[in-house]
């Protein structure tokens, strides 16, 4: 999933510059989950700019409504009502929701609440990690299952770079090293040998160097 965190409150009044007739819009997909962007937050986000524009004698219009999905042309069309009446949008989504609705209603300042951190999920209470780069083009089939782009600090795909101490990453004592996670995976596994074979340097033409990617298919075009 997306894993978001929301900003802190001072930076998302910034970013209101007073514009308080307000549709404030939580997201129930993946920012929910991760507990940023969901119903609640979107409430207590309300609540609170209610109490900061009482105090500072702001008047405040405020509406809350629920998507399922941001990233979805037909969930967003939901909101047109209630977008039609305010001024801004205020989006609990990640940055492809805050996006989506930008485009669907061009005259609404669209403002995001969240700062969208990376493709990831939850590994304990409170905790969350990446585990996906997005690279287009994946390799965890030579690599027992654990990413070598994301998780090794510096993305090597022959190996360890040497520098790892007790399983841990040398960049950071409190990281694992992902290629020692490979290789006891890959022990476990049977198939220590696979990784004698040298992995060709990656083809990034997948990746996101080269500007906007498209995924098209061609048996679900109308
Ligand atoms: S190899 Fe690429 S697609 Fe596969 S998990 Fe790693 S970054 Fe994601
Ligand atoms: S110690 Fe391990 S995870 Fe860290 S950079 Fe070296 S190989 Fe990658």
């Amino acid at each position: 999933m997306i894993v978001a965190e929301q900003k802190p409150f001072k930076e998302i009044v910034e970013c209101l510059r007073g514009k308080y007739d307000l549709l404030i819009v939580p997201c129930m997909s993946c920012t929910a989950v991760c507990f940023a962007g969901g119903s609640q937050q979107g409430e207590e986000l309300a609540s609170a700019l209610r109490i900061h524009c009482k105090m500072h004698g702001d008047g405040l219009n405020c509406t809350v409504r629920s998507l399922n999905r941001q990233c979805d042309p037909e969930f967003i069309e939901e909101l047109a009502e209630e977008a039609a009446k305010a001024d801004s949008i205020l989006s609990l989504a990640c940055g492809v929701g805050v996006q989506f609705l930008a485009e669907r209603y061009p005259d609404k300042a669209v403002i995001p609440a969240l700062n969208t951190r990376f493709a990831g999920g939850k590994t304990a209470p409170g905790i969350w990690e990446e585990r996906c780069s997005l690279c287009g083009n994946c390799v965890l089939h030579v690599t027992g299952g654990i990413c070598p782009i994301t998780r090794c600090a510096k993305g090597l795909l022959n190996g360890p770079c040497g520098g790892s101490e007790q399983g841990r990453c040398e960049i950071d004592p409190n990281v694992p090293c992902a290629w020692q996670m490979i290789i006891d995976r890959m022990s476990t596994l049977g198939r220590l040998d696979e990784l004698l074979a040298i992995q060709r340097p990656k083809d990034w033409s997948t990746g996101n160097a080269g500007g906007l990617r498209r995924l098209v298919r061609e048996d679900l075009r109308g």
